[in-house]
């Protein structure tokens, strides 16, 4: 105890250098996803274009970034391995406005206090390796190497056992590496990243944009079948960029896993944002899906604190209200985006997306019907293919939606009224909900032992549900009734078989249906999310037919 401080009969004393870098390193070190992740940051904050990570076992084994950034000289690379030394701070007010990943100047020298490290990094003509052995020994020399840095760790958690016994298998630790890679590569979808587990790629991408990284980290239906969200919006006096990638409702997964939020190209964990992404599919997405989405939001960096997580993953954001901006952006995108799937339709025949024509309802013109089941319209240069019951329940949806917040669904009576045996637990919410049941249109009383009589039934758009819809309408009512369960009810609602258009319809009919979509907030989908509307343009066909491009009069 040699510090001048110490009083000789206190208890508290203060912690040697080396005892504080053990510590500090505990921090930074918990798994190899962690230092697959500070690596990453550190080749991002050089600059790079192109990233390769390669993985031996479970991550302890061997970890190695390469990225093409501008590397070090070789004092920098000397001093980098020490701690709190940082090129990227230059005193406390810095921290106010941190705009790189790194900032704390603790991830390599933590890194090597738990493995063998070796840094080789080259800037101008010069290049240095830097190892960092078992035994904190370090050794600086002249090496050759393009621009760019090299490090490669070895041998991690050695001297942490528990730590390191601790770990999963090498399945879950290789899969959470991979998840680190996939968030950075969907966030930052200009920089080619790649990702080699024991020789063999798992994943890469181009480097070429939104779509080019989802392509990379998925697959071709993801990619084709996603929007590209480019927005900006102004939160308090704060200007907010939003950008990446939107899945269309159609694709989706059970878990939410897919959502994935980015602050200043910085994945992090953000409940608030993830939520805010899913409010903005809202219900285009079925209740137990989730949507596969990927956005980074750039704020000022004086709008972000990162300091607020040994790991960094979490930050804290100055103005209130981007979530709800968020969840805006993530809606315009959606409704603005031609959810009309015609690559789906026409993927053969190799069509691109075309952008929804404003009003492409109030232009389209009835031309025909198919089976009973769809409308075929002329709009523009598209054959549009209507799916009647999807439309309908679109329609039917946002309508009660609608009449629920302001006003009783339409009804209409049932005469004689009709007798409907309901469990003892309906029973009860039919007495408790009376209100509920008469906005969405029903006219209930109890009618003896459990059963109801309905004297009156809902009757949106002329058409009338059965008496029976009434059994989902109180199941639903009783399942609670927050927002969520409101919108889960009128789904089922408004996808009840009682209340579909009728399979033939008349000219009028299709038209008022056609007229009824197009005033729709979201017409391309249904409550559920299935599309209602396929579009195949009219150079698909020619293409198809093998015609010239142009129009034959
Ligand atoms: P921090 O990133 O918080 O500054 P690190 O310990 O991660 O701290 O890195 C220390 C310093 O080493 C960085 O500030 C940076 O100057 C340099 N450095 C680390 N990795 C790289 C790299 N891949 N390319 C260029 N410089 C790097
Ligand atoms: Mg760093």
């Amino acid at each position: 105890m040699s510090d001048p401080d110490a009083d000789a009969a206190g208890r508290v004393t203060r912690l040697d250098a080396a005892a504080r870098d053990r510590i500090a390193a505990g921090e930074v070190v918990t798994r190899p996803a962690r230092v697959v992740a500070e690596l990453l940051d550190n080749a991002l904050d050089a600059g790079a274009d192109r990233i390769e990570v390669a993985v031996a076992g479970d991550g302890t084994d061997r970890i190695r970034v390469r990225d093409d950034g501008h590397g070090m000289g070789r004092a920098d690379a000397r001093r980098a391995v020490e701690r709190h030394t940082t090129s990227k701070l230059s005193g406390a007010a810095d921290l106010d406005r941190v705009g790189t990943l790194g900032f704390r100047g603790e991830a390599l020298p933590s890194i090597a206090a738990v493995s063998r490290l070796e840094l080789l990094t080259g800037a101008g003509d010069e290049a240095t390796r830097v190892t960092v052995d078992r035994d904190g020994e370090r050794r600086v020399e002249p090496a050759a190497r393009g621009p760019g840095t090299t490090v490669t760790v070895e041998d991690l958690l050695y001297n942490r056992t528990p730590r390191r016994e601790a770990l999963g298998t090498e399945r879950t630790e290789f899969g959470r590496i991979a998840g680190v890679v996939t968030d950075y590569a969907l966030c930052r979808p200009r920089v080619a990243l790649s990702l080699t587990h024991d020789g063999t790629e798992t994943l890469a991408t181009g480097g070429g944009g939104p779509t080019d990284a989802a392509l990379g980290v998925y697959d071709r239906r993801v990619a084709g079948e996603s929007t590209v969200l480019d927005a900006t919006a102004t939160v308090g006096n704060v200007a907010v960029e939003l950008s990446g990638t939107l899945a269309y409702p159609a694709v989706t997964r059970a878990s939410r896993d897919h959502v994935r939020v980015a602050v200043r190209g910085r994945p992090v964990e953000n409940p608030p944002l993830r939520r805010a992404i899913e409010r903005g599919y809202g219900s285009l997405v079925p209740d137990d899906r989730h949507p596969v989405a990927a956005v980074d939001l750039t704020l000022p960096p004086a709008a972000v604190d990162p300091n607020v997580d040994p790991h960094k993953r979490r930050v804290a954001l100055r103005p209130g209200g981007v979530a709800d901006a968020l969840a805006d952006a993530v809606r315009d995108a959606l409704s603005t985006a031609d959810l009309r799937r015609g690559a789906a339709v026409a993927t053969d025949l190799d069509a691109g997306l075309a952008p929804a024509a404003e009003g492409a309802f109030a232009d389209a013109r009835v031309i025909g019907r198919y089976r009973g089941l769809y409308l075929l319209c002329e709009a523009a240069d598209d054959l549009l293919v209507i799916d009647q019951h999807a439309a309908h329940e679109r329609v039917v949806y946002e309508r009660l939606r609608g009449a629920l917040a302001d006003e009783p669904v339409p009804s209409a009576p049932v005469d004689p009224p009709a007798t409907v045996a309901l469990s003892p637990a309906g029973l009860a919410a039919v007495e408790e909900r009376t209100a509920a049941l008469a906005a969405l249109g029903f006219d209930v009383e109890p009618f003896g032992g459990t059963a109801v009589r309905v004297a009156a039934v809902p009757a949106p758009l002329g058409r009338r549900a059965s008496p029976d819809a009434l059994r989902d309408a109180v199941d639903a009512l009783r399942a609670g009734e927050t927002a969520d369960r409101r919108a889960a009810l009128l789904k089922e609602f408004a996808c009840h078989p009682s209340l579909r258009a009728g399979d033939d319809l008349s000219d009028e009919a299709a038209r008022a249906l056609l007229d009824a979509l197009g005033d729709c907030e979201r017409p391309y989908a249904c409550p559920h999310g299935r599309p209602t509307v396929l579009a195949l343009d009219e150079t698909t066909l020619a293409k198809g037919f093998e015609r010239g491009a142009t129009r034959m009069d």
